[in-house]
């Protein structure tokens, strides 16, 4: 099989990602957090997070393409980039620096869909060729459909994929996305941001029944998500719990409270996807977002998807957070399909892009 190598850029929220493949293997994947910058504002500052991707983003393509061996970007043979969704000016500093990169090397440039990347992320391969998900079948003998669940701090997306570059969605969150859900019941609790990492640790000593907590639309005929209901029930619930416990008290409930919390998401998450597999009968379920590295969302589904005998696959850790990887794979697919941008100076970054809108 010919060899193509792709650079691909992605900075469309918080993180510097610039990785380097060899097709479907990742050569480099360089990721620079921005997490300590946005840490007091309880949130990613769009305008701060542009200029730490301005300030990173040479550097993290210099180090990609000296990790990945091939050290000149000559050898590079298409430039991928994330173009939507995300935050507008923080995708404008990687689709401008992936246009510079293009034009002046003569190399062709593919657009990407951010939530494209996240569903593909399970087919990663490492550096010697072993998929790093452990699927059975090379990329090219995939059989279709995929359903393809998307849990991230922007999305909450259940997305039918009929082919690479096609995409359905069919169910989606109505308000707020999981990690969202996470992060703003998290502030509730005085646990910081992005605060699913830490509910996640507190949960895993507390008791999952502890408190009685909704599981929005659970009964709903489509395959929508809703988590504003369970926050606002989660504020009522937390405010009345500190009046009669006061603030010790309620420190010590902390655990058991993560724990409950954790389990409505779960199972919001894993009742409408087990719902959305009876009805499309995929022939496998595949996972992405910073979310699906949660302990609990990973056993439960794996054992809710025994029971359907369908396989599911779960993206390394390091594939689940946002990373330019994911991108490089999405465009090479894209790239070998002719996709590439016609007129590279026209590109422009779209933040509202769904992963339908580009089929
Ligand atoms: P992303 O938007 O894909 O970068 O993912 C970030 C989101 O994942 C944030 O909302 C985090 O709170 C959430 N997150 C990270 N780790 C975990 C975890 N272990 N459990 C639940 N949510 C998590
Ligand atoms: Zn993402």
């Amino acid at each position: 099989m010919k060899k193509i190598y792709t650079l691909a850029i992605d900075t469309s929220c918080d993180d510097t990602s610039v990785a380097v493949l060899c097709n479907d293997r990742v050569l480099a994947n360089i990721v620079s957090s921005q997490i300590d910058i946005h840490k007091g504002w309880g949130g990613v500052v769009p305008n701060l997070a542009k200029r730490a991707h301005q300030e990173m983003i040479d550097s993290c393509v210099d180090l990609a393409l000296k990790r990945s061996g091939l050290k000149d970007i000559k050898k590079i043979n298409v430039i991928a980039v994330t173009y939507g969704p995300g935050l507008a000016p923080a995708l404008e500093v990687g689709v401008s620096k992936a246009q510079e990169l293009a034009l002046k090397n003569n190399i062709p440039l593919v657009a990407v869909n951010h939530m494209e990347g996240h569903a593909l992320s399970v087919f990663l391969k490492n550096k010697v060729g072993k998929n790093y998900a452990k699927l059975p079948s090379d990329i090219n003998k995939t059989k279709f459909p995929l359903l393809a669940l998307l849990v991230s701090g922007g999305h909450t997306e259940l997305v039918l994929v009929e082919d690479f570059g096609k995409y359905k969605i069919i169910g989606q969150t109505l308000d707020d996305a999981a990690g969202e859900a996470f992060d703003k019941i998290g502030r509730m609790l005085g646990l910081g941001y992005p605060a699913g990492a830490v509910i996640a640790r507190f949960a895993e000593k507390g008791n999952r029944n502890a408190y009685k907590l909704p599981r929005p639309m659970e009964h709903s005929k489509n395959y929508d998500f809703s988590f504003s209901g369970l926050k606002t029930a989660c504020l009522y619930q937390t405010n009345d719990l500190k009046k009669e416990l006061g603030e010790k008290g309620f420190a010590k409930i902390i655990p058991d409270y993560c724990a409950s919390v954790e389990e409505a998401i779960v199972d919001s998450l894993i009742g409408k996807t087990v719902k959305a597999i009876k009805e499309y009968k995929p022939k496998m379920l595949v996972l992405g977002g910073g979310v699906v590295v949660n302990k609990r969302l990973r056993a439960k589904l794996r054992k809710a998807l025994k029971a359907l005998n369908i396989p599911i696959y779960f993206p390394d850790k390091q594939f689940c957070q946002d990373n330019a990887a994911m991108i490089g794979l999405a465009g090479y697919l894209k790239f070998l399909r002719g996709e590439i941008v016609k007129d590279i100076p026209l590109l422009q970054r779209k933040p509202s892009l769904g992963i339908e809108d580009d089929n």
